[in-house]
């Protein structure tokens, strides 16, 4: 990636993360996720981006809303509403100058469960355990293999169908980032190097389900699944996330 392209994925990724601490005061009992959309939608537009999933594959919405025991692609609904002791993951794409950034974020609506909590602060960890992994001479292996190791030290399933991605301008590139696998195998990292990586893990079993609007994947189990994503840089020293505002880490509160 040239160092213009880097300036341009650095900045459609900083309007996504952003977006993804704007939304968070609105994730309430009440609201649906048709207006989490707009919402994200008008915050996509000010910042001079296009929102990247709308149209994507026909997808409808500008982000991806998925409650419970949705893992990806939850389309926003009218619906949709939120309830008190819900989780629900934000996927969020902006196309900034024909750059793409993309990241996710599982939110708590109000209080929730304990094992809902220990699956937020899993899923966050093992992304954090993965981007420790990230630098010149490492392989995808290295990162999946964190991210696996992590996951399944609690006893938690992964849906290997789902993966991280390089990003760029395409929304999703070579190389796939799979959640799980050897250490020491799979492409080198090298320097100037954008991807996504994106644990997504099952409080229960790791098998999915597609509804019959060909998006919405639901866990087969109805177990509840989590999501946290950031597209990062390989630099020469190691790693930068570049889905940050510099202000905080966004959580799930
Ligand atoms: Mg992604």
């Amino acid at each position: 990636m040239r160092k213009s392209e880097i300036l341009l994925i650095t900045q459609a990724s900083w309007i996504v993360a952003r977006v993804l601490e704007d939304i968070e005061p609105y994730i309430q009992p009440g609201i649906s996720t048709y207006e989490l959309d707009a919402l994200c939608e008008q915050m996509i537009l000010s910042h001079g981006a296009t929102p990247s999933f709308k149209g994507y594959g026909g997808f409808k919405g500008s982000i991806c809303a998925s409650i419970n025991e949705v893992v990806v692609h939850g389309i926003p609904s009218k619906l949709a509403i939120l309830k008190e002791g819900d989780i629900i993951t934000i996927d969020v794409g902006a196309k900034y100058k024909g750059y793409h950034g993309d990241g996710a974020v599982t939110y708590a609506v109000g209080e929730i469960a304990q094992e809902a909590r220990d699956l937020l602060n899993v899923t966050q960890f093992a992304l954090k355990q993965g981007i420790a992994q990230v630098k010149p001479g490492a392989t995808v292996g290295d990162i999946s293999s964190a991210i696996g190791t992590t996951i399944k030290a609690h006893g938690y399933g992964i849906p290997l169908e789902y993966t991280g991605h390089g990003i760029g301008r395409s929304l999703h590139e070579d190389p796939t980032i799979p959640n799980d696998g050897k250490a020491g195998s799979g492409p080198r990292l090298k320097e100037g190097m954008t991807f996504c990586i994106e644990p997504i893990v099952h409080q229960g079993k790791p098998f999915t389900k597609v509804l019959s609007d060909h998006w919405t994947v639901i866990t087969k189990d109805k177990s509840l699944s989590a999501h946290f994503e950031h597209t990062v840089l390989v630099t020469n020293e190691g790693c930068s996330i570049l889905t940050t505002t510099g202000k905080k880490e966004v959580t799930h509160g």
